[in-house]
């Protein structure tokens, strides 16, 4: 039976080894920034289904009312005031000194490019809400001109083009996943020399199947989150501390916590 080391002077010394790191962030790391979590055992969907109703595509696409909602709850969208936090800005530090491979985000509110990420590190697998896209047509663009529409009195924007629905660009309830963006983080894993999860629950798929991946792939494996996760046995190292002071000791070039 495998011991888990549950140290963070251990994960750090196995960051500063590593060359092809891919951090896995979840809900979790931008919490320390202001911004909810939604699916988490204290999660607003969790707490009120009628709000995860909101958030399903197939009663977005038919009901006006629905997509009314939505727009002014996107206008309300605590990530549009939120700045991002030391965890976010110890990932950037890894990139900076040549040791990242990819951040695979499960969070749509952009604050790893904020924080300094080139875009091509990120991969967005359920899209992200600083974008709108046409449903009909497939027209894309930043979400702000259209937000200001919304702020302007058009409850539910059409597409400027095609007259079509708008919706932000994020994967909803109900709506598939786009399979390159999944094929990239699939290879980003594969290459990956440690995979460092970080804030997620690892209980969505095919999200949480790239910790197994990574591990069969060689990769270790260091997970940082609040709560267990179903993938704990499988882990290097397991740290439940917050993540905005355990980042910045892990992936920082000092060797530990005691810099
Ligand atoms: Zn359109």
């Amino acid at each position: 039976m495998m011991v888990l080391v549950s140290s963070l002077a251990q994960a750090a010394a196995w960051m500063l080894e590593s060359a092809s790191i891919v951090a896995l962030t979840g809900a979790g790391i931008s919490t320390e920034s202001g911004i909810p979590d939604f699916r988490g055992p204290q999660g607003v969907w969790t707490r009120d289904p009628k709000a995860e109703r909101l958030s399903n595509i197939h009663h977005y696409m038919t009901d006006p009312e629905v997509r009314k909602l939505s727009w002014r709850g996107r206008l309300e969208h605590p990530a549009w005031t939120a700045r991002p936090n030391a965890g976010h800005r110890a990932l950037v530090e890894l990139e900076q000194r040549g040791a990242l491979r990819a951040v695979v985000t499960q969070n749509i509110d952009g604050l790893h490019q904020m924080a300094g990420h080139s875009p091509s590190m990120v991969v967005e697998v359920h899209g992200t809400m600083r974008e709108v896209m046409c449903m009909r047509c497939g027209w894309r663009g930043p979400a702000g001109p259209v937000l200001d529409r919304v702020r302007a009195g058009e409850a539910d924007p059409p597409c400027a083009s095609c007259g079509g629905i708008l919706k932000s660009a994020t994967i909803s309830f109900g709506q598939a996943l786009i399979p390159e963006v999944i094929e990239s983080a699939m290879q980003a894993v594969q290459e990956a020399d440690l995979l460092l999860a970080v804030g997620t629950s690892l209980q969505v798929y095919p999200v949480a199947g790239l910790v197994p991946l990574a591990k069969s792939a060689g990769a270790r494996v260091v997970i940082v989150n609040a709560e267990p996760t179903p993938f704990d046995h499988l882990a290097d190292a397991v740290i439940h501390d917050p993540i905005g002071t355990v980042l910045p000791q892990i992936c920082g070039t000092a060797t530990g916590p005691d810099r």
